[in-house]
């Protein structure tokens, strides 16, 4: 095991987008701009920043275009955004964007009632969107959810996420990030998994998205160092709630991940502490605590510095 694992980690930020997509109230621009810079100060160089969805489905972010604008990749820092359609492309299109993300499930029936499509319809809505990137030098990345269960049709065969994300790379997705979307993966699953999409494609090119809403997202993500995996999604303070569990924790912590690595001597070129502040200002800017853990211990153990 030990030789198998990486050197290093890519964390690939998500809570901006992410995390903040299922937040009830409206964070100002100004806000998620500071959020974002303190995430990038931290170290993180992939930072998904926003969502060019239509304001009537995701009014959290109804911004999408004045965030953006507020951000320019360069050589250290990659920001990116999801785009749910042509629309959402042609309003990408507008911004300095280098990289978006695209997104469809694994479980048709997750798939019609997400975007109303089947998956087949989705693959067809895709080429423009590829086609229209790969003309003006944008990188794709596709999400596959629902990969390690469905809330409606439960488990999926791991055949068809392989099938799908083999798919998904040959039409140009630079990288496809498969989803836990209602974080009901275990290590073991994760193991037949990374097993069938290893056997149709490299992992070099899959990213892992875990949730941690029953505690095993870094257990899963620890089968996928094995296996290679080098690239992972997570949310500053876990920001963003499981959409199928109201009230649980979603999206795994990037202080959970990022502490977790660097103790098994996984550089990541992200600051624990920094991003301990990243999370301090999130937990602000909500007016909450927030789930993740590492968090929480970092914060509690600044606070018993201060007193003693
Ligand atoms: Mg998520």
């Amino acid at each position: 095991m030990l030789e198998s694992l990486p050197k290093t980690v890519r964390v690939y930020e998500v809570g901006p987008r992410d995390g903040l997509q299922n937040e009830a109230a409206f964070i100002s621009t100004e806000d998620k701009v500071r959020l974002i810079q303190a995430l990038v100060a931290a170290g993180l160089n992939k930072v998904e920043i926003t969502s060019f969805v239509h304001p009537r489905w995701i009014p959290a972010l109804a911004d999408a275009d004045r965030v953006a604008a507020a951000f320019t990749s360069d050589a250290q820092v990659t920001y990116t955004a999801l785009v749910p359609n042509e629309r959402g492309l042609q309003r990408a299109l507008d911004t300095s964007m280098s990289e978006i993300a695209v997104f469809m499930s694994a479980s048709e029936t997750h798939n019609k009632r997400n975007i109303n499509k089947t998956r087949e319809e989705t693959y067809t809505a895709f080429e423009p969107v590829f086609a229209a990137c790969a003309e003006q030098g944008i990188a794709v990345r596709a999400y596959l959810s629902t990969v390690w269960g469905c809330p409606y049709e439960g488990a999926i065969d791991p055949a068809e996420s392989a099938e799908i994300t083999k798919r998904l790379l040959s039409m140009g997705a630079y990288e496809v990030s498969l989803g836990d979307t209602i974080g009901v993966g275990n290590p073991l699953q994760t193991c037949r998994i990374l097993d069938a999409i290893g056997g149709a494609t490299s992992l070099d090119n899959i990213a892992m998205h875990m949730h941690d809403t029953r505690g095993t997202a870094l257990a899963n993500c620890t089968v996928g160092l094995e296996y290679g995996v080098s690239t992972f999604d997570a949310s500053v303070g876990g920001l963003g709630g499981c959409p199928y569990a109201p009230g649980a924790s979603g999206n795994l912590a990037t202080e959970d991940l990022v502490n977790m690595l660097h103790e098994m001597g996984i550089e990541t070129g992200v600051s624990l502490d920094a991003l301990v502040d990243a999370g301090l200002l999130a937990q602000e800017l909500l007016g909450r605590p927030l789930a993740g853990r590492a968090l929480k211990a970092c914060a509690a153990g600044r606070d018993s510095e201060s007193t003693t």
